[in-house]
């Protein structure tokens, strides 16, 4: 099966994005992203034992060990960077040190953090295990960890010398991790994306078997998209906030039911189906296309209704989201199919409404 390379193109920090089955044991694939001789593997202890070994197996020649971190969003903390950095200078690692993050988001925003810290910046490579980390979180350089008071509060802008998604690694993903992470490839489509859009109605069924082919298809698609974002938009000052399409709707329901409840991509599913029949009421997009987004995430196996929750608790957590202006809510709604955009000032009883409908 074929490897599929997407640049980022970030000038001298731009870096390729490999898609493939094999890519882990193939380290000819990533190597060469390896500029010194101290190698870190941080990776955690559902992922250790699957993959581990062959990433170690490329390693020959280089001084490494490798940090294996406890499971979870939980460990996602500024406690297990000082893991990381212990195990650095354990290692011995200088300032041309390399760390390989082996694992979903977690491992990858920790120990890019870590990589961002450690003598003011090394190299990291993402070594992306999940779904949803292959399509987004390993790319563009958004690194940072939990705190008691939040999720992602600490953290810097990283880029990684390389990305390497290995498919054959989805294999042993959980169907609930594999389908949040489908979510995600949607939104690429339904913010930017008609074409796209069409294509995963056609290939759900690919999709849902977990098809090797349509899997590096659909992650490279949404690379794509990622990358341009990210090259356009570096430090979210603009275009960057339509991947938020539906996140707002998602994190308020995450907060309101206790993180762990859904998981992020289940809550992004509903997200976006709440945003697009907002935007319908507000008469902003084909209600048409709203039905077809619902349409796609139901037939990925997503929720596409949200639990029962008082619209009103809602609505305080959606003030607090950061893409806020000026104390008005600040949402990404959409045109239709392809097309998100951002909205000021939408108005409350129209949010209030939709909330209410939808269970
Ligand atoms: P995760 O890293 O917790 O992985 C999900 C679960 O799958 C974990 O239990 C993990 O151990 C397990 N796992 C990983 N790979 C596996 C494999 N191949 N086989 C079997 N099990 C495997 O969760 P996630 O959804 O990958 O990432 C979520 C994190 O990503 C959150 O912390 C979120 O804040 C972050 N995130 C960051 C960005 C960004 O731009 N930096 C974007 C989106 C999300």
């Amino acid at each position: 099966m074929s490897i599929v390379t997407v640049d980022v193109a970030l000038g001298t920090r731009g870096y390729p994005i490999r898609i493939g089955a094999g890519l882990l044991a193939d380290a000819s694939a990533w190597r060469t992203a390896i500029r010194g001789r101290h190698v870190l593997v941080v990776t955690n202890e559902v992922v250790a034992p699957l993959y581990l070994e062959r990433v170690q197996s490329g390693l020959q020649g280089f001084t490494h060990a490798a940090l294996v971190l406890p499971d979870g969003e939980a460990h996602k903390t500024l406690a297990s960077s000082a893991n990381v950095f212990d195990a650095l200078a354990a290692l011995g690692a200088t300032r041309d040190a390399t760390i390989l993050a082996l694992g979903g988001g977690v491992i990858g925003d920790l120990a890019g953090f870590a990589a961002a810290c450690w003598m003011r910046g090394i190299d990291f490579v993402q070594m992306p295990t999940t779904l949803l980390a292959m399509v987004d979180s390993s790319v563009g350089g958004k690194t940072g960890v939990n705190l008691p008071a939040g999720k992602n509060l600490v953290g810097a802008f990283h880029q990684p010398r390389a990305v390497v998604a290995d498919t054959d690694t989805l294999a042993t993903l959980p169907d609930r991790e594999y389908r949040a992470g489908l979510a995600e490839v949607v939104k690429y489509g339904a913010i930017g994306d008609s074409d796209f859009f069409a294509w995963l109605e056609a290939n759900a069924d690919a999709l849902n078997a977990r098809d090797g082919a349509a899997l590096v298809e659909a992650i490279a698609v949404s690379c794509r998209h990622k990358a341009g974002v990210v090259a356009r938009d570096e430090h979210e000052h603009g275009e960057r906030a339509l991947l938020n399409f539906g996140h707002t709707f998602a994190h308020a329901y995450e907060t309101e039911t206790g993180y762990g409840t859904l998981l992020h991509g289940e809550a992004v599913a509903i997200g976006m189906v709440l945003a697009a029949q907002l935007s319908a009421d507000l008469g902003r997009a084909p209600r048409v296309d709203a039905e077809r987004l619902a349409t796609l995430l139901a037939g990925l196996g997503l929720p596409v209704a949200p639990p029962r929750c008082d619209p009103d608790r809602l609505i305080a957590h959606m003030r607090l989201d950061k893409k806020n202006l000026g104390g008005r809510l600040r949402l990404i709604l959409w045109r239709g199919i392809g097309r998100a955009e951002i909205v000021a000032d939408v108005d409350e009883a129209a949010i209030h409404a939709v909330l209410t409908a939808a269970h």
